[in-house]
């Protein structure tokens, strides 16, 4: 075998921030201030420059912050037990576990095969009396809005929940809710992942919430900080869901690269995308802006495991998100849903290609050569 195409190499991606970030973790080090702090104090603010929402809170994980978000509307009596809130069938399980470990009832929604996100024109007929809230997932990097989304939302006083974890730094090409474009603040309330493999990653789990809300931001920090208003002073039944100061000072080094970051994989999407041609492929809805940020670039083709084989007989390491939808995982034999075949087809064909720097330019014309001399079964 010639040349092996890594898919990731966490080390890889992080190299060029190395050195900044151990100054940066030294400084928590010799702080002798191992909670919150000014590491975490500023990763909020950083959070409201890049997205131009006014609250930011900084949490544990992109779950964790999803979940805080949903249970602080119901502190705030926004949303109760047995309410709907509406998510795209395909996603990763988290933004559905966080509406059932809620106490709410998630209403799955086909997506578009063109997208893979929501398809806004389904909504309307899955809102029922009990619906308050869509979570919108920007899944792979694209942003799921639009002027219907937008519309149906407001016609029908829905909360618009963001599952951001997939999509930080990208911009809707219509207007949000509120003043914002930016991918977390469009709706009101955003749930962001510093998992190392995201776009921004950091060296453990982080997570945050952004929001216009000065209500919700106060109760999601509440929340995730035992419930307690003040020292000692609890008005929620709360949890401990803070962001570790280590982890909010490799994230503050890295959120200024955000724009550059996300160009390096739009510059390897665009090679894919100008150079993969076999009719046994569909290459992901090209577009060129920021709507999307190429968090997975993502094919599909009807015998996905066959193709994957043959790219690993070629060197080329891909990956698959996701195989399973949430509806078809254990935990959830018993939801109830109605048909899902768009979902379904969606996570047979999925086969995601390298797109972060550990792929050069060179390579991924290189994959789309191996790509296009495939021929299907032998
Ligand atoms: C990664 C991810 C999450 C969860 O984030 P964690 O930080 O891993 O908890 C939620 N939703 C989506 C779409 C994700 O990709």
């Amino acid at each position: 075998m010639a040349h092996r195409y890594p898919f990731l190499d966490l080390a890889t991606v992080n190299s060029p921030f190395i050195d900044e970030i151990s100054r940066a973790v030294d400084r928590v080090v010799r702080s002798g201030r191992y909670v919150g702090g000014e590491e975490v104090a500023q990763l909020e603010r950083n959070m409201c420059a890049l997205t131009g929402a006014p609250h930011a809170v900084a949490v544990s994980n992109g779950l964790d912050a999803l979940r805080l978000i949903l249970r602080a509307y119901i502190e705030l009596g926004m949303l109760s037990a047995g309410d709907e809130v509406i998510v795209p069938a395909n996603t990763y399980i988290a933004s559905v576990l966080a509406i059932t470990d809620s106490g709410l009832r998630p209403v799955l929604v086909e997506p578009r095969r063109d997208t893979l996100n929501i398809d806004s024109s389904l909504i309307e007929q899955a809102i029922t009396p009990r619906t308050r809230a869509i979570m919108t997932v920007h899944l792979y990097g694209r942003v799921a809005w639009d002027n219907l989304m937008a519309a149906t939302a407001r016609r029908h006083g829905l909360l618009v929940i963001e599952d951001n974890a997939q999509s930080i730094g990208a911009v809707a090409d219509c207007n949000g809710m509120f003043a914002s474009q930016a991918a977390g603040a469009i709706g009101h309330a955003g749930a962001f992942s510093f998992y190392p493999t995201k776009n921004i990653g950091a060296m453990g789990d982080a997570g945050a919430v952004v929001t216009n809300d000065n209500r919700l931001a106060d109760t999601v920090r509440a929340l995730a900080n035992y419930g307690s208003d003040r020292r000692y002073h609890n008005i929620h039944a709360g949890f401990n869901c803070r962001m570790d100061p280590v982890q909010a000072a490799v994230i503050n080094v890295k959120l200024p690269h955000t724009a550059r970051e996300n160009d390096y994989r739009r510059s390897i999407a665009r090679i894919y995308e100008k150079s993969i041609d076999n009719s046994l492929i569909t290459k992901p809805l090209w577009t060129d802006g920021n709507n999307h940020v190429w968090h997975q670039y993502v094919i599909m083709t009807p015998d996905r495991d066959n193709l994957r084989q043959y790219l690993a007989e070629n060197g080329v390491e891909t990956d698959v998100h996701y195989a399973t939808p949430p509806h078809k995982q254990p935990c959830y034999a018993l939801l109830e849903h109605g048909p899902l075949p768009v979902t379904e087809r969606i996570a047979a064909e999925v086969i995601s290609l390298p797109v972060t720097r550990c792929t050069s330019a060179d390579d991924a014309a290189a994959i789309a050569r191996i790509i296009n001399s495939y021929t299907g079964k032998r």
